[in-house]
């Protein structure tokens, strides 16, 4: 594993990608959370643009990422080079670390900081959550969000094979956990310790705050609990979208959406009432 890993071909990578998009689809027909009512292959094709567009930043800026891990661990800096562990130990550990620097506190920076919610935005605009949500990402949030996996990398202390193994869990997670797939609910219970399911994620795709700055995990769901940012909803209630930017014109436009980050800022919405879900 660690071999294949160490030398995953891209296309193995564009693989793991389509086939998760398949078998997620698929399951999202067969038993769906919400009966969407709206047109799955125009939707699909903007996000699948933006699929593209993530996939190639990644590639482009690969061989950053491969010199910071060739460089902590040639140097044993990082977290896990710090101790002599068995390798299920450096394993889990490495896993966990990657997922709470580089998809967890990333996720919560980009909310918090103007600059960076203005491309995290395109994200939310999306008015109907399914798999082809996971990878909807401006071009730019692809380039923060790689940023932060090599922050994750050099604290870890990652080889490359452990990250290339995280980001191909990362990139399955995401998918299932934004399908629109209706889990048993005793299944929903028993993973939701562990991992984030679609259950939780799509609250974080609720239109209205506070319910978007919660549930930020992707992989494991216990970061959001440890960290305070954890909510159960009554799941019905949720409205898909983003209060600011409703207008489909800008939310259903590939070229709207490229300019998201460089329109005016605008403001959360503050409501007089807070809404219980
Ligand atoms: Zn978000």
């Amino acid at each position: 594993m660690i071999e294949y890993f160490n030398t995953i071909p891209s296309l193995h990578r564009t693989l793991i990608i389509v086939v998760g998009l398949v078998v997620f689809s698929l399951v999202e027909s067969a038993a769906p959370l919400f009966s969407l009512d709206y047109k799955r292959g125009k939707h699909a094709l903007i996000n699948i643009f933006f699929t593209l567009t993530t996939i190639a930043v990644n590639f482009v800026l690969a061989f950053l990422l491969l010199k910071t891990s060739d460089w902590v661990v040639a140097k044993e800096i990082g977290v896990i080079q710090f101790f002599d562990l068995p390798l299920w130990l450096f394993l889990i550990l490495g896993l966990l670390l990657l997922d709470l620097i580089g998809a967890y506190t990333a996720h919560w920076v980009e909310h918090h900081v103007q600059w960076m919610w203005q491309f995290h935005a395109v994200h939310h605009t999306d008015q109907n959550i399914d798999v082809t949500t996971a990878n909807r990402h401006h071009p730019g949030e692809s380039v923060i969000r790689f940023g932060f996996t090599i922050l994750a990398t050099a604290i870890t202390g990652a080889p490359i094979w452990l990250i290339m193994l995280y980001q191909s869990i990362s990139v399955v997670l995401s998918q299932f956990n934004h399908s629109n797939i209706g889990l048993p609910a005793w299944l929903d219970k028993i993973m939701v310790t562990v991992f984030c399911t679609p259950n939780m994620h799509h609250v974080h795709h609720h239109y209205r705050q506070p319910y978007s700055d919660t549930n930020y995990g992707n992989i494991f769901s216990f970061w959001d609990r440890i960290f305070s940012t954890y909510t159960k909803v009554d799941n019905d209630k949720l409205v898909y979208g983003l209060d600011t930017h409703m207008e489909k014109e800008e939310t259903e436009s590939i070229v709207e959406l490229l300019k998201v980050p460089f329109k005016p800022y605008r403001p959360h919405i503050k409501y007089d009432k807070p809404e219980k879900l």
